[in-house]
């Protein structure tokens, strides 16, 4: 089989992560990640061929600039020629799309239609397949939607309870993030198992910057705790997750703009709100084993979410064969997991400390030792290869 390499892009709001991917096995030639764009310290850092190497970009360099030094690298290095597509993780796709797709004149406007949805990810997606475009025209350009692998919820678990003119005329509804990532877990998952997808029900937490829980019924999403935004939900870094609604008028009537509450929501709140230290999980890890009582209380919260939402999401899959755990903090956090797990021993679940220990950094495993009911797992994510695969398997058909 033939190498089939494809560059994969995911433009953030101020950042850029790039690789080369080999689409059959998953190996990198070219990885990095261009932050801070639009600032001051503008940087790109990559690796190539394993040695590592800092670019310094122009201050307030935006996703344009660090793309065309991408392009150079690529260029520089000879690489383009033996690359078959180019694949974009883009946020949102609203309900117009089930599944990945090659990107033309309609995929762009429909991207833009929705970025009203997902304002700080789809504006930047779309800058970088122009850009893209620009530099590899020759090349297909594949469109991979966080939003895809949840276009299998039903209606009972999408829909808000608000007038269904919401729904019929503004599109309002849930739609779920992460679904690449959810998606990945869930087959590595069902190898662990040694069971097919479609008999296997699982429960995955991506727990990141952005955290959500996703239940897996035979491959399929059934429910997702992100919403029409990625607010909704779980504790995050820095985002609340679920609030009363209520909450907006009160804020309003204090005072609060919408702008400031929506500020506060995704910016200010979640474990940096709550422990007043940090949105970094490691910092909070660490004050947290120094009995730092705002730490005690961020993990407390985010675990306690955690765990309510896995237990309700037994209802949607009836019988649950695994919980999975990955993104930063669920591939690394072994006090997260285990403090969760503990919440959960009502489903007979029992965490294997040396087990758990182990399964960090890169390292996947079984983590509990129950030998009845559901187990829990440590996968680590790369939704950069399922990317690869999709677009590999687009342009393929495409021939
Ligand atoms: P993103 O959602 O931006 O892709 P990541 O999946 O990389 O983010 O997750 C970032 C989170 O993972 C941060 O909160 C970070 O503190 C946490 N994390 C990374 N390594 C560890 C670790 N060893 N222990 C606990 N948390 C960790």
């Amino acid at each position: 089989m033939p190498q089939q390499y494809v560059l994969v892009l995911n433009c953030g709001s101020s950042s850029l992560k790039f690789a080369i991917i080999d689409a059959q096995s998953g190996n990198e030639t070219l990885s990095g990640l261009a932050e801070c764009l639009g600032l001051e310290n503008a940087s790109l850092k990559y690796k190539l061929n394993g040695n590592k190497h800092t670019v310094s970009l122009a201050p307030n360099a935006q996703h344009a600039q660090a793309i065309a030094v991408l392009v150079q690298l690529i260029n520089d290095n000879k690489l383009s020629d033996q690359l078959i597509a180019v694949g974009h993780r883009v946020v949102h796709g609203g309900e117009n799309f089930t599944g990945s797709v090659i990107i033309n004149e309609d995929v762009i406007s429909a991207i833009t239609k929705v970025s009203a949805l997902a304002p700080l990810h789809n504006p930047a997606n779309l800058v970088g397949i122009a850009a893209a475009i620009k530099a590899f025209g020759s090349l297909p350009q594949i469109a991979v939607f966080d939003t895809a692998f949840h276009q299998t919820m039903p209606s009972k678990a999408y829909l808000y309870a608000l007038p269904y003119s919401l729904y019929k005329e503004h599109s309002v509804r849930r739609y779920g993030f992460h679904g690449t990532s959810h998606y990945f877990v869930s087959g590595q998952a069902a190898e662990v198992l040694q069971k097919p997808i479609k008999d296997i029900n699982l429960i995955s937490a991506h727990l990141g910057n952005g955290c959500s829980v996703t239940a897996i019924k035979g491959g399929k999403s059934v429910d997702t705790s992100m919403g029409i935004t990625p607010l909704e939900g779980l504790v995050m870094g820095t985002r609340s997750g679920d609030v009363d609604p209520g909450l907006f008028s009160f804020l309003s009537n204090l005072g609060y703009s919408a702008k400031k509450i929506d500020n506060l929501l995704n910016k200010e709140s979640g474990l940096l709100g709550l422990s007043q230290l940090s949105n970094d999980c490691r910092t909070i890890e660490e004050e947290y084993e120094k009995q730092n009582p705002q730490a005690i209380l961020a993990l407390d919260v985010f675990c306690y979410r955690l765990a309510k939402y896995i237990a309700s999401y037994t209802v949607p899959l009836g019988k649950l064969d695994a919980i999975i755990f990955t993104g930063g903090i669920g591939e690394n956090s072994h006090l997260i997991r285990e403090k969760v797990l503990n919440l959960l021993t009502i489903f007979g679940l029992s965490v294997d400390n040396d087990k758990n220990l182990a399964a960090r950094f890169g390292q996947s495993g079984v983590i509990t030792n129950n030998n009845s009911g559901p187990i829990a797992l440590v996968i680590p994510t790369n939704e950069e290869w399922v990317i690869a695969q999709d677009s590999a398997q687009l342009v393929k058909e495409a021939k």
